[in-house]
């Protein structure tokens, strides 16, 4: 059976400009190509795990324009249900301006739009979809009273929550109570916990700081090292990164969310599944773009199998 997975989360649309660099204050300059891109960290996260295989539902909000068409079309076409994305008539879609340089430094603003105006009553109308999955997968680019209602709609129905708190931002008590798996990367654990992380030592002791917050388990995500986790169920320790030439890094994260939880949610262990979210988050990397690089299951699992990503990706090594 294939897991399901309700995301309650963020749909932008990315406007992104390449330009020979990124201009400064009251200056004006000519980039070259502009792309729009459907982008978000819900939507990036709900397309991701459905390549990999989950049965995935879409809860959000876009707003009254073209955009939103253009969000929706293509969570139908990744095959995501989008039931629940409403319509909001008053405001915008969700945008993110991306300034792109030549040296693949980026600059961004995100007008976040008809994303936070997703509402409790919206989560309310969407409870049993939530209540019928194994996973409820959030991320922090939608209000915290809507992410927290369905966090403990989740936990009334033994739904597992994973949450990935990005962007970085400090959390009430009463959201980090109902988390199964809080995944983090470096910087948004630092913001989480105050502790600066330079040492093993200190990963150890942020992870341990967040174990006291009442969840069951956290995954650190460490780049091109890997992933640590700490659980009350588990060993404490590193699961090494596979070992790969990125070209974007871009989505590694969101690849790596999807990859534990559609696992996670298939009722693999969670060493396991961290395993899985590493290979996604690895594939991820060798591609450019967002949603262009989120791989599909088959690839992920035949870099699990110990298969080159070249020959993987058809590419001549
Ligand atoms: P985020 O993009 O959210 O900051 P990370 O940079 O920690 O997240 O990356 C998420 C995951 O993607 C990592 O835990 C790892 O599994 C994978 N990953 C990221 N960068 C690399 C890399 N250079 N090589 C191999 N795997 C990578």
């Amino acid at each position: 059976m294939n897991a399901k997975i309700t995301v309650v989360g963020s749909l932008n649309m990315d406007l992104v400009v390449r330009a020979p660099y990124i201009p400064q204050p009251g200056e004006t300059i000519i980039g070259s190509e502009f792309q729009t891109i459907p982008g978000g960290k819900g939507a990036n996260q709900a397309v991701a795990t459905a390549r990999l295989g989950g049965q995935v539902s879409m809860v959000g909000r876009v707003g009254d324009d073209a955009f939103a068409d253009v969000l929706l079309d293509n969570l139908k076409s990744a095959e995501v249900d989008s039931t629940f994305v409403t319509r909001d008539l008053k405001t915008a879609s969700g945008v993110a301006l991306i300034v792109v340089d030549d040296q693949g430094e980026n600059s961004i603003v995100v007008a976040s739009g008809a994303n936070m105006h997703l509402t409790v009553e919206d989560i309310e109308a969407a409870k049993q979809i939530i209540a019928d999955s194994d996973v409820l997968l959030l991320q922090l680019e939608v209000p915290l009273p809507v992410i927290t209602r369905a966090a403990q709609i989740a936990q009334e129905h033994n739904v597992t929550v994973i949450l990935n708190p990005a962007p970085a931002m400090t959390l009430p008590a009463e959201l980090l109570e109902l988390v199964d798996v809080l995944v983090p990367n470096e910087s948004e654990t630092a913001l989480l916990t105050g502790l600066l992380i330079e040492s093993q030592t200190e990963l150890e002791k942020a992870a341990q700081s967040l174990l006291k917050s009442g969840l069951r388990s956290v995954v650190i995500t460490l780049g091109g090292r890997g992933a640590f986790l700490a659980s009350l169920d588990y060993e404490t320790r590193l699961y090494e990164a596979f070992s790969v030439q990125p070209v974007d890094t871009t989505a590694a994260g969101d690849a790596f969310m999807a990859g534990l939880a559609v696992n996670y949610g298939a009722g693999k262990t969670l060493p396991d599944a961290i395993r899985w979210g590493n290979a996604a988050g690895a594939m991820a990397t060798l591609r450019f773009g967002a949603q262009t690089s989120l791989p599909q299951k088959m690839e992920v699992a035949r870099l699990l199998k110990g298969e080159k990503p070249d020959s993987i990706l058809g590419r001549e090594p």
